[in-house]
Parts: structure tokens; sequence; C-alpha cells
């Protein structure tokens, strides 16, 4: 089985073009959402323990703003952070990928999957491009976030430039029918080429 990496700066429409494979019954994984599910159950008390109890509410959900605000601001601590979800959201990956043995391949949506140097354990890449502003635009109305708080999260992933020389696809996403249309030959390749 091959493992695609799916990846693209904050707003370029990577989880819009993963839903997208998602639609055409590829098995996919949101590295993302599988770290923010592990951070509200088995890392609880390993993150209470390196941050403080008070990241949680009385419900016991974490205060994301909060984490956020901590880690973004000091990157000591993103690593420290980092060093607490990556093996857990890897472990998470082994166990979809054994519940997936009969795919041709999977999908592994990650933000930050050079950064983390995740892609390197992925056979081939897509990567998802749109013009900052544009990506900027996108998450203020989708998150109802400032634009200091979206420019400090760009500032701890790569440029798109150098992505694309490690990917094996690049989307454009300033139009969302181009941007499928080029998901879908992309689609048709890796069925050929599995
Ligand atoms: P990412 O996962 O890369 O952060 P999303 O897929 O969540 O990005 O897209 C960010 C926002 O922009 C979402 O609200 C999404 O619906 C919207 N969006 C994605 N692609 C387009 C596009 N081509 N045109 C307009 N809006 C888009």
């Amino acid at each position: 089985m091959k493992v695609i990496g799916l990846t693209g700066g904050i707003g370029s429409g990577k989880s819009t073009i993963r839903k997208w494979f998602e639609s055409q019954g590829v098995p996919c994984f949101d590295s993302d959402e599988i770290g923010k599910q592990l951070l509200n159950s088995e890392l609880k008390s390993k993150i209470k323990e390196e941050f403080g109890a008070t990241l949680y509410n009385d419900k016991g959900e974490l205060d994301r703003a909060q984490l956020a605000n901590l880690v973004f601001n000091e990157p000591e601590e993103l690593k420290k952070l980092n060093k607490i979800v990556h093996p857990a959201v890897a472990n998470a990956f082994e166990v979809f990928k054994s519940n997936h043995k009969s795919a041709m391949f999977v999908i592994k949506e990650a933000a930050i999957l050079f950064e983390s140097g995740a892609y390197k354990s992925c056979d081939e890449i897509i990567l998802v491009c749109a013009p900052t502003e544009m990506r900027i635009e996108r998450v203020m109305k989708r998150d109802q976030t400032t634009k200091e708080a979206i420019e400090t999260r760009m500032q701890y992933q790569w440029l798109d430039s150098e992505k694309k020389v490690l990917s094996d696809y690049v989307i454009q996403n300033e139009y969302l029918e181009a941007a499928i249309n080029k998901a879908r030959q992309v689609f048709k390749t890796l069925n050929r080429s599995n």
C-alpha cells in the first residue's frame, strides 16, 4: 500500500481536496483532526503535566486558543507540544493503515507534513497551493480569527516554493473547479501507477 501525503499551507484548501478524495472512496487520514482528538483523550494527562491543568475547562475540554497562544509565540513550547503529539498521531496512522490493508493507497493529510519531516515516510506527495492573501481571507472567514493570528501561524510553515521542490503533484486552488479537475487527474495517475 502506498502512502500519499497531502499538504498545503493553512487556508490553501487541502481539507477541501481531501474531502474530494474521500468522496471517491479513498481512505484518508486527517492528521490534524486526529491530533485534536488525542489532545482531548489519551494525551490529556501529559499535556496537563507539561503545560498546566488550566488548559482544560470544567468539562475537561482543551482550550485550543489558549494552547495556540502559548505555543505559537514560543518556539520551545511548540517543540514540547510536537514531541507529545507527533508520536501519538504516528501511532494512530499505523492503526489506520492496518484497518485499510486492502487499499491500493491511502491519503495522509497534514498541515506540516514537510516541517515535521513526516513527508519522508510518504511514497508520493500532493501539494495544494493558493496565494497568501487569498489563504488569509479564507481562514479569517472560516475560523473568525485575525490576520495577525494567521500570519503568526504561517511563520512556522515553509514557503510553497520550498515545498514544490519536494512534491510530486501540485494542485493550484484559486478556483475550486480547476482544483477539483486537477485532483481528478492526480487520482487517475495514482490509480494507474499503483
Ligand atoms: P486548509 O485545510 O488548507 O486549511 P480548507 O480546505 O479548510 O483549507 O479551506 C479553507 C477555507 O476556504 C474553507 O472554508 C473552504 O471551504 C474554503 N475554500 C477552499 N477552497 C476554496 C476555493 N477554491 N474557493 C473558495 N473558497 C475555498
